[in-house]
């Protein structure tokens, strides 16, 4: 049986849990998390780092950060987790969806503008499989309409943008908030875990207070105010040391996760690259791979579903990914009724392979063997 996914561990989580746990103190924002978030604002420069209980979580900051309110519209590509879409409903918001390019399941920068009215508030870019959006394009209709960016790169640790006058910044670095996920499918796990990133100077202080329950207890610990109380809304979206201090053993060993991943996304490439019955991945020039996935696109939904089931009847579990969002059972009746025809093609035909950190080279090469002989 080769699965589809298999949580890889470094084998310091459970000595970090046990300091976490004889440290006295397990709940949120201590020494751990502390750690986490240091070491993201260094290697990343992102200006400000808060880990929260999942990504979804941290986008639901994103929505309270940005004043989502009723009647908002807020811009997010159809093919994407429920999550990027729904922090934004639960704060009121008409969710505008966007397609994607024909060939790479991301937001299509050149349609974005079309779609902004003056009840657009924020656009969220999915950065697929780890792959940048175009940022500077996306970017500078932000800035034209003086929107507010939201990042959802849940897949993108460790994936880099390049701009025209040659400046790199990381995934989550660019946008005035960013949202990441340690779900345990990702490259970085905690099991279920995130992390909220702001950017822009303006969000931190109401951001820390979000995220303590709308209290200011952030600043109370660190003896700028001498009492704290409610200011603000907020919830609990902190996670405890002890899903920090898991994390924590998974960044002392990103370069060598990452390390890994890559060689294994680049024998999917070099040994599918000559099949003329499927696309691969396309990776822009701007953007960097992070081997967070590697998908193929089929033909058609009959080519997918029987190649699905030879993979199957051999043992090994390659899995299709969303459904468009517009058409999904809770959104269908609020959509604009527009059609999305390139989120449809990925929904049809996009297929992901078996990828993870103990995948062995001879059962690579057994997935990459089938799809050939396919
Ligand atoms: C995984 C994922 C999420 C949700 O992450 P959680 O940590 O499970 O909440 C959101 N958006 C995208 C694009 C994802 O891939």
């Amino acid at each position: 049986m080769i699965p589809f996914n298999k949580p890889y561990l470094t084998g310091k989580e459970t000595k970090y849990i046990e300091e976490a746990v004889a440290s006295g103190k397990i709940s949120g924002n201590g020494i751990f998390t502390q750690k986490c978030q240091a070491f993201f604002e260094e290697k990343y420069g992102f200006r400000k780092a808060l880990l929260t209980t999942s990504c979804t979580d941290a986008l639901e900051m994103c929505a309270l950060l940005a004043n989502i309110n009723p009647g908002d519209e807020v811009i997010v590509p159809d093919y994407t987790f429920v999550s990027s879409a729904l922090a934004f409903v639960r704060q009121g918001a008409n969710i505008v969806f966007a397609d994607s390019y024909d060939n790479n399941p991301n937001i299509d920068a050149n349609k974005i503008e079309e779609l902004i009215t003056e009840k657009t508030k924020a656009i969220v870019v999915v950065h697929y499989a780890g792959i940048a959006c175009d940022m500077e394009k996306i970017l500078s209709i932000v800035n034209k309409h003086n929107l507010i960016l939201i990042e959802d790169a849940a897949q993108a640790i460790d994936s880099f943008y390049t701009f025209k006058d040659g400046t790199q910044k990381a995934l989550g670095s660019i946008g005035h908030l960013g949202a990441f996920s340690f779900h345990e499918t990702k490259n970085i796990i905690s099991g279920e875990g995130g992390m909220l990133t702001i950017n822009d100077e303006k969000f931190i202080n109401r951001a820390e207070i979000i995220w303590e329950k709308g209290t200011n207890r952030s600043m109370f610990f660190r003896g700028e105010i001498n009492k704290y109380g409610w200011v603000d809304t907020g919830s609990s979206f902190l996670p405890s040391e002890i899903i920090s201090a898991f994390l924590w053993a998974q960044l002392e060993n990103l370069n060598d996760i990452q390390q890994k991943r890559l060689e294994i996304w680049d024998r999917y490439y070099n040994g599918l690259k000559n099949n003329s019955k499927i696309s691969l991945p396309i990776i822009p020039e701007y953007a960097t791979n992070n081997a967070h996935m590697f998908y193929i696109i089929c033909e058609n939904l009959d080519d997918r579903t029987a190649l699905i089931k030879k993979l199957k009847d051999n043992g090994i579990l390659a899995v299709f990914h969303y459904l468009s969002l517009h058409k999904s059972e809770y959104y269908n009746q609020k959509h604009d009724k527009r059609e999305l025809p390139n989120s449809d093609h990925f929904e049809e035909n996009l297929l992901r392979l078996p990828l993870f950190y103990e995948l062995s080279e001879n059962e690579q090469q057994r997935v990459i063997d089938l799809i050939n002989e396919f």
